[in-house]
């Protein structure tokens, strides 16, 4: 490109240009000097015009400046403007290339970064493309959705004080919260007369009756219709990106003859004047799967603590089946196969589109039918088992722990930063780790006061690539950012005042930097001796040498092969889940299409920490898989609450390995 070999040339002899003060006394005095800076001058002049030359390719609007001054301005910009340019079109060929094997969302504050890979399957000897079965991408954010917030009035408390449980008492120190499950042992949720129970199929789809609940009359039947039934099945449709504390879009409900979906945006205020009745009656039984994060979503959006819980999730844990989703469990006990794509979609657009509303219905239709199989199971295991251990018992003591939880408001502290994912690894000085805490305060106090998520207003990759670069100019800046940020964009000064507040007072840093070494490198060791014990045992093939980054891999933890999973993967102790699905899919679904995609697509899902928003991690797929094992061997997980084991979720795995990592620096949370 001769436009950039002429920047390049003109940036290369302006440094050999003496500074102002001296400028002059040398271009007034001395021949020597005067002659090349002539030269200088007149080469400047004609790369500057032989670019400005180039001012109708650049499609700016903005002539070329004849005055010099103004002419580098231009120049200068021009650069930042390319440089984004080639970074733009070099990360689009990158993804590109990525996508044949990779899908990519970036879902941030809550979420991290999710890569769902596309696996091959074998199906027979033959190996089959999973892009064959896989949907087209649904976009997790649609800019386009007016804030519900703004449509529907919703008013929450971001304040930095933690949430109070307004509808729970208080003990008698005033000190915590009661959970009204404290009046209840788990023994009295476990099912009685098991051995009589007949798995109790869901019509299809098409015949069972649908209501969209969207007003308050709707809402007042539904509580009605809960209150005559005996067990109903619940989940909810969540959105994190566009909130401070994340915003609950939808509720799904089945009866054993019914489904709903409640529009519990529109409704909000009005859910758990309805709704906290039913959830609360401990006679009811509510049936989750992975219920963790539905359960705190329910007490903080509704004011709803849920009595008597089955965690179909657990269930599959304590089965030690061979997936924990509710994917394999539709496919495998209902031999229907979901359509996940939507599961990161905006749940927030109105009205639904016809195939998130169908696809949030499967997402309770079946559960109660899979309920009953897994209460089969559970208890044919416990006549099995030689130990007084009870499967079943067991199922309803997690799910249990799962409902004590209690919701948290995320608190901003001097040392929130420390917890931004890949800081550990980042080998900051001082002064960057001074702009990582004046930037994660910043964004702190706009996310909260806008309520956005901190990843909306600032992705934790670019706060950390700001401070790693440190930039004192906007157009420096600018440099780093593409301007899909509105509050980046509108903030450049801001930014860069914090970068350079940050420079000139990080000596408080100092101690930190220190610590943070030191840890980063007691991680690092303990990986390496984690990762020879393993190849001593036999139990890691590859014997690459461990490199630095833990938080490069760390976050990728893959859910679906845990190591708890992995750890009973044996034989002898795993369930015989062999027996044919029944088959049940709806009447107009095409049968051979779903024998064929009988376990086709193995998705497996990558995903980033929670609060500690990732970034995006390039690399080499192998060696994270490699680097995972290590993590996974050298740190023990943190779980969310004693049930809730840390791959209860995809999500909620990234939560505790979120923490993790920085937790020694922090304390225990
Ligand atoms: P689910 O229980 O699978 O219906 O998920 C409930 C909510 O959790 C969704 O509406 C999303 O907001 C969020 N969620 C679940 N799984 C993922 C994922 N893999 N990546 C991002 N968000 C997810
Ligand atoms: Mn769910
Ligand atoms: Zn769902």
């Amino acid at each position: 490109m001769n436009v950039n070999r002429h920047l390049k040339e003109l940036s290369g002899s302006s440094q050999r240009i003496p500074t102002e003060q001296s400028f002059h006394h040398f271009y007034l005095n001395f021949n020597e000097f005067k002659r090349p800076i002539d030269e200088i001058d007149r080469r400047s002049q004609s790369m500057l015009e032989s670019i400005g030359a180039t001012t109708h390719a650049w499609n700016t609007g903005v002539d070329f400046p004849s005055d010099i001054d103004d002419a580098y301005e231009w120049v200068v910009d021009m650069n930042d403007e390319l440089l984004e340019w080639f970074n733009e079109s070099v990360s689009e060929v990158r993804k590109a290339r990525e996508d044949e094997e990779f899908e990519e969302l970036e879902l941030e504050n809550g979420l991290g970064l999710v890569r769902v890979k596309k696996e091959r399957a074998v199906v027979g000897n033959k190996k089959v493309e999973a892009t064959e079965t896989t949907k087209p991408k649904v976009s997790f954010h649609l800019a386009t959705v007016r804030k519900p917030q703004d449509v529907y009035d919703i008013v929450v408390n971001n304040a930095n004080v933690p949430f109070e449980h307004i509808w729970l008492e208080k003990s008698e120190d005033g000190q915590r919260f009661i959970h009204p499950l404290e009046k209840y042992s788990y023994l009295e949720f476990v099912d009685k007369n098991i051995e009589y129970l007949v798995p109790m199929k869901p019509p299809a789809m098409e015949c069972t009756p649908f209501k969209l609940v969207e007003d308050v009359k709707g809402l007042k039947e539904l509580a009605a219709k809960l209150r005559a039934a005996d067990e109903f099945a619940v989940d909810l449709e969540h959105n994190q990106y566009r909130s401070f504390q994340g915003l609950t879009c939808l509720m799904q409900i089945s009866t054993r003859t019914e489904d709903f979906i409640v529009d519990t945006l529109k409704l909000r205020v009005h859910v758990g004047p309805y709704l906290r009745e039913v959830f609360k009656d401990a006679t009811k039984k509510k049936v989750f799967h992975g219920a963790d994060r539905d359960i705190v979503w329910l007490q903080r959006d509704f004011g709803i603590y849920v009595c008597n819980m089955f965690d179909t999730g657990q269930a599959s844990r304590v089965l030690k089946l061979e997936r924990f989703s509710l994917q394999y469990l539709l496919q495998h006990f209902c031999g229907v196969t979901a359509n996940k794509e939507y599961q990161n979609a905006d749940w927030r657009q109105r009205p639904l589109p016809d195939v998130m509303i169908r696809y949030g219905r499967e997402d309770t239709h079946y559960l109660l039918y899979i309920f009953d199989q897994l209460r089969i199971k559970l208890f044919a295991l416990s006549k099995e088992s030689k130990s007084s251990e009870n499967p079943l018992v067991e199922v309803y003591k997690r799910s249990y722990d799962v409902c004590m939880q209690l919701y948290e408001k995320e608190l901003l502290t001097a040392d929130s930063y420390l917890r931004i994912y890949g800081l550990l690894g980042a080998g900051f000085n001082a002064q960057q780790l001074a702009a990582v805490s004046g930037l994660n305060e910043w964004r702190d106090v706009l996310a909260r006061s806008e309520d956005e998520s901190t990843g909306f207003v600032l992705p934790n990759k670019l706060l950390l690539e700001i401070a790693k670069q440190m930039p004192v100019t906007i157009s420096g800046l600018r440099r780093l950012t593409s301007s899909k940020l509105p509050y980046v964009d509108h903030n450049l000064d801001v930014i860069v005042n914090i970068v350079r507040h940050a420079i000139q007072n990080a000596a408080p840093f100092e101690e930190v930097a220190l610590r943070l070494k030191e840890e980063y490198a007691a991680k690092m060791k303990e990986a390496q001796e984690a990762r020879l014990k393993a190849i001593q045992e036999g139990s890691v093939v590859d014997a690459a040498p461990v490199e630095d980054g833990v938080e490069d891999s760390s976050h990728l933890l893959d859910f679906e092969h845990t190591p708890e999973e992995s750890a009973v993967m044996d034989n002898s102790t795993r369930v015989n889940i062999s027996e044919r699905p029944p088959f049940f899919s709806d009447p107009k679904d095409d049968c051979s299409q779903h024998e064929d995609m009988n376990g086709l697509v193995n998705l497996q899902v990558l995903v980033e920490p929670i609060d500690a928003i990732g970034e995006a991690l390039p690399g080499n797929k192998v060696k994270d898989e490699i680097k995972l094992d290590q993590i996974r061997m050298s740190v023990k997980l943190e779980p969310v609450s004693a049930a809730a084991s840390a791959d209860t979720m995809m999500i909620d795995s990234s939560i505790d390995s979120g923490c993790m990592i920085q937790s020694n620096l922090l304390g225990s949370k």
